[in-house]
């Protein structure tokens, strides 16, 4: 076979592996390269972070210690004798393990059935298009494309106060690989990926610190759900140090000694194991060659434009290593787009409808405008909650806290902003991102006939107490 191609995609990812699957489907002659590989270097991985190192596996542990959490805790109130629960940490890593290897071996199975070529090796862009792929060997091959769609994710953040100390200072991907609770954690971050890894341990039994440097709690969700957040997440025992900015972590005698400063001055915490999570850089290391025509902005991400198209002719980028949230469907998304326009044809990603989520528990997930990003920009809108307290179906599941909360343009109605605290909202926010999607008023919504019981229901009094119409609560209208 000719090492021409329609389309080459540099990296497996989310975003990557579903260009490559999307671009041969509309009868492009496509390749993938990847260079992550298995633990004995043999052979290639798919699937990227994603599904190796984040969302699947994260996800996998988040699943098994909210079962045990609930088993050890929440059942004996409801009549369920489980007496000396226990948690075995090898058998809960072989299953996420086990998850993992399903999930990217179905990756290598996709790319045979949709005629997509694998490359194993580190990819390279050159000038015109060419792709240069240097295998675990050290052999080179030089590939040519009339497309080429980098795609090569994202890495944790390192700090120079905390280096990386096998065994005791780890990211993420360490955090996922623990072979025992620690009995004392650290966690310098209180973003997504520190609250859920946080949860994840602390559910498991270890007592938990969030250092987090700024002094609002998670400042890009309304401000209203994340205050209620804080709220639980604190009775659960989390403890949350706002304004605590981490100076210095050594690991002396079997421990890790960590500085900070608060609002009081300096403070030390001490831990066993102490996690970095303080965001993620996008990962472009020797990827482009200096003739490739391919710029940076300031912060390192691949300059693109609304269809993903980088300033050389035919080469785009996607994912986490452009500009825009970094999470795995808006890669996704951004893959199919551009693979669809790569074979002519015109889609666009509506990046006003992307939902977010965060898997703690209870879960908050969001979708559009928070109310202090609408005061900002001076518009007026309704505000219409409703809490799950009131829900019967969320007391029937012992997991009745949180609310669902709509914002609407105060004239028009049209839904805004859509947030959810509380049980199952990674589900219930695909609800608001499909009625934002169709351009829905909040009275849509309201005249929507909705399952009895369920969760959902929280929606339909939310969009009915948008305009004073709740049946299960007491309306309090609130009008900016
Ligand atoms: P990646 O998944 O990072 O894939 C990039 C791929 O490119 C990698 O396989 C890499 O090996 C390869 N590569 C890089 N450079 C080269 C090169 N030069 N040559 C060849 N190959 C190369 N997002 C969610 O939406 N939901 C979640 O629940 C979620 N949970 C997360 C939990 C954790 C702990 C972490 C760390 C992340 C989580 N994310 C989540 C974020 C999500 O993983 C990323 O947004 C997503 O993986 C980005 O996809 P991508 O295709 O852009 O890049
Ligand atoms: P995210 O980018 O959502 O993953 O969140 C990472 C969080 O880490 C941000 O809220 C940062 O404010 C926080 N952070 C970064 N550096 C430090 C530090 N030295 N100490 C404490 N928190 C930090």
């Amino acid at each position: 076979m000719s090492d021409k191609y329609d389309v080459i995609v540099i990296g497996a990812g989310p975003g990557g592996y579903v260009a490559a699957i999307k671009a041969a489907q509309l009868g492009l002659k496509t390749a993938c390269v990847e260079s992550w590989s298995s633990s004995d270097g043999k052979s290639q991985v798919l699937g990227g972070t994603c599904l190796n190192v984040g969302c699947i596996p994260s996800k996998a542990l988040l699943e098994i210690s909210h079962k045990f959490e609930e088993a050890s805790h929440d059942y004996e109130m409801q009549g369920i004798i489980a007496k000396d629960v226990k948690i075995d940490v090898t058998k809960m890593m072989e299953r996420k393990s086990g998850i993992v290897k399903q999930l990217t071996g179905g990756i290598a199975g996709l790319f045979k059935s949709n005629g997509v070529t694998s490359i194993h090796g580190h990819g390279k862009l050159l000038a015109n298009r060419q792709v240069e792929v240097t295998d675990s060997d050290g052999k080179t091959k030089i590939y040519e494309a009339e497309n080429v769609i980098i795609a090569t994710g994202s890495k944790p953040i390192e700090i120079p106060p905390a280096p990386m100390t096998e065994g005791y200072i780890v990211d993420s991907e360490g955090a996922l690989e623990f072979d025992e609770v620690p009995k004392r954690l650290g966690i310098i971050g209180a973003g997504v990926i520190g609250l859920e890894l946080g949860s994840v341990w602390a559910r498991l039994g270890s007592e938990v610190t969030v250092l987090e440097a700024q002094d609002t709690f998670l400042p890009a969700v309304d401000q209203q759900v994340a205050k209620d957040a804080l709220k639980q997440f604190r009775k659960q025992g989390l403890n949350i140090v706002m304004g605590g900015r981490v100076t210095g972590a050594e690991v002396k005698r079997k421990l890790v000694n960590v500085s900070y400063e608060d609002s009081k001055g300096k403070q030390e915490l001490k831990v066993d194991k102490l996690i970095v999570a303080v965001g993620r850089r996008p990962y472009t290391d020797n990827l482009l060659a200096a003739d490739s025509g391919v710029s940076m902005d300031e912060r390192g991400f691949i300059f693109v434009d609304e269809q993903c198209k980088t300033e050389a002719p035919g080469v785009w980028a996607v994912g986490d290593v452009v500009r825009g949230p970094m999470l795995a469907h808006k890669a996704s998304e951004e893959g199919v787009m551009v693979a669809e326009r790569i074979a002519g044809q015109k889609p666009q990603v509506n990046y006003d409808c992307i939902p977010n989520v965060i898997y703690t528990s209870p879960e908050v997930a969001w979708v559009g405008k928070t109310e202090e990003e609408l005061k900002t920009e001076g518009e007026a809108y309704k505000v219409g909650t409703f809490p799950f307290a009131a829900n019967g179906r969320a007391m029937a599941a012992n997991s009745a806290s949180g609310m669902v909360k709509i914002i609407a343009d105060e004239k028009t109605d049209r839904i805004l902003g859509f947030h959810i605290v509380g049980p199952q909202a990674s589900e219930i926010v695909a609800q608001g991102v499909i009625a934002m999607e169709f351009g829905s008023s909040a009275e849509d919504l309201a005249l929507t006939c909705f399952a009895h019981p369920t969760l959902s229901e929280s929606v339909h009094e939310a969009a009915l107490a948008v305009n004073g119409g709740a049946i299960h609560i007491a309306n309090r209208r609130k009008k900016k």
